[in-house]
């Protein structure tokens, strides 16, 4: 064996070890940086988008009238403009790579449609993924974070793909053109947007049977699709991630939280799932994408035809492409779900960020990250209840079947305001003697402390603060308490 031959497969067997999935996870086991998201400073790719190129990129828009491909391509460009500036898409990442591997897998048997596609990740934890008529897919955090495996990503994927390759858009707006004023919807309006970019019946049933075709030559399971689009059912039977609750005893059940197991019985948590059905904020995506999104029978009926269609398949002189390599799809969902984590806190959802945390406690139970928002979402929950004397809005930013949030919710909801502060303080005491040198730990503590025994028992902690992290990111704050408080 030449010395050049040898030093590449050692230079293999490095790479193999650097993405072999064990390792991977190391990295997340004691903390977790989370990514940034596309705001303050945009790459230009993420927002500076061109109205010419759009039109150019429209699939089929040739049969269009100039005025409606016009109109068309300003939809799009208004939806990724505001999309882009309101923080959605992530920059560049591990998420990012994951997708756009998987795109690329999917299209390496069509090379000349390859330039046309955009792949981007949104923050959204809504379950669902789509595709613009200039051929930019988008795929939510959330649908990462709720499928079982790649080959489901790929398929939801491969489904976007092909109402682009099949001009579903342009199609779809002949068909309905008549129909639509366009002249009574804001522009600038993404919701109005949205309803305009959705496809017909005819367009899903389409899409599917085209994915099954392009997921044939890759290696990926096309039988995934079933499942793959059960998922995207929010439906009105729970299911329960966590039937051993056995984290809802750790976290929730100790000498510093005495909540009533009666609360979490199946009947309260199916009265609380049936109230939130009724009055869930429905999120611009799920109205709009009803057809995807709801309880509709329209998705039964797309599994029973991609069953028909591929038990009548004939796979048997496809050639299939060179698998992609890419990270471990359990390790990528984790690291969704971890930034699920992250986005709620950001946008205040601390009932959803409690859940998701728990979940990954579940695997990383000394995960500092986990710890410290679990902290952080507990006082912000127990000081929210006492500015609404011990109502809390429970604000969720997806609709979900999954009785682990039910029960965390249940508990939250039922907590009276001292059991609230208790359970804040107990935890924050507990993580921060487990970490005797975390700053976000001991701020907590400090601020837990004054909630709940009164500012003269939190000195000590603030004063701590101060002398430990003079140059820490709350000395202004903890200066401004202890000024009021003498
Ligand atoms: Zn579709």
């Amino acid at each position: 064996m030449s010395k050049l031959k040898r030093i590449h497969i050692y230079v293999l067997a490095l790479t193999a070890c650097l993405i072999s999935p064990q390792l991977m996870q190391a990295q997340i086991d004691n903390n977790y940086v989370p990514f940034h998201a596309a705001d303050g400073l945009l790459p230009k790719s993420l927002y500076d988008f061109n109205l010419e190129g759009i039109v150019q990129q429209i699939k089929g828009g040739d049969q269009l009238e100039a005025e409606k491909l016009k109109r068309l391509a300003t939809d799009i460009y208004y939806f990724k403009k505001e999309y882009a500036e309101g923080g959605n898409f992530y920059l560049k990442n591990e998420l990012t790579d994951y997708v756009q591997s998987i795109g690329d897998e999917i299209l390496v048997s069509i090379p000349a449609n390859k330039n046309n596609f955009k792949f981007y990740l949104s923050r959204s934890m809504e379950v669902n993924a789509f595709c613009m008529a200039d051929g930019t897919v988008i795929i939510n955090l959330g649908l990462i974070a709720s499928l079982d495996n790649e080959s489901q990503l790929a398929f939801i994927m491969a489904h976007e793909i092909s109402h682009y390759l099949k001009q579903h858009s342009v199609n779809d707006l002949k068909r309905t053109a008549d129909a639509v004023t366009y002249d009574n919807v804001n522009q600038n309006s993404n919701r109005a947007v949205f309803r305009r970019l959705q496809f017909s019946r005819d367009s899903e049933f389409d899409a599917d049977g085209f994915a099954i075709n392009l997921l044939a030559t890759t290696n990926f399971d096309a039988m995934e699709c079933i499942t793959a689009l059960e998922k995207l059912k929010v439906s009105d039977t729970l299911v329960d991630s966590d039937p051993q609750q056995v984290l809802l005893n750790k976290y929730f059940k100790s000498e510093y939280c005495d909540f009533d197991t009666s609360w979490t019985s199946e009947k309260a948590i199916a009265a609380i799932h049936d109230r939130a059905a009724v009055t869930s904020e429905s999120n611009l995506m799920t109205q709009d994408f009803g057809d995807l999104l709801s309880t509709h029978p329209e998705i039964e009926k797309r599994q029973y035809a991609l069953k028909e269609i591929m038990s009548n398949f004939d796979y048997s002189d496809i050639e299939k492409v060179e698998k992609f390599e890419r990270k471990d799809f359990q390790y990528i969902q984790r690291i969704a779900r971890f930034e699920m984590v992250e986005n709620s806190m950001r946008e205040s959802y601390y009932t959803h960020a409690l859940y998701n945390a728990v979940r990954l406690l579940e695997y990383y139970p000394d995960n500092i990250y986990l710890n410290t928002t679990l902290s952080k979402s507990l006082y912000w929950i127990s000081y929210y209840k006492e500015i609404n004397s011990g109502k809390l809005v429970v604000r969720q930013p997806v609709t979900t079947n999954d009785k682990a949030f039910f029960r965390i919710k249940a508990i939250i909801e039922k907590l009276d305001v001292t059991a609230a502060k208790k359970l804040s303080y107990g935890n924050a005491k507990i993580l921060s003697e487990a970490l005797s040198s975390n700053e976000v730990s001991l701020f907590y503590m400090a601020l837990n402390t004054e909630h709940y025994l009164g500012k003269n028992a939190s000195f000590t902690y603030y004063n701590k603060y101060l002398k430990t992290y003079p140059e820490g990111r709350f000395v202004e704050f903890v200066n401004n308490r202890l000024s009021y408080m003498q």
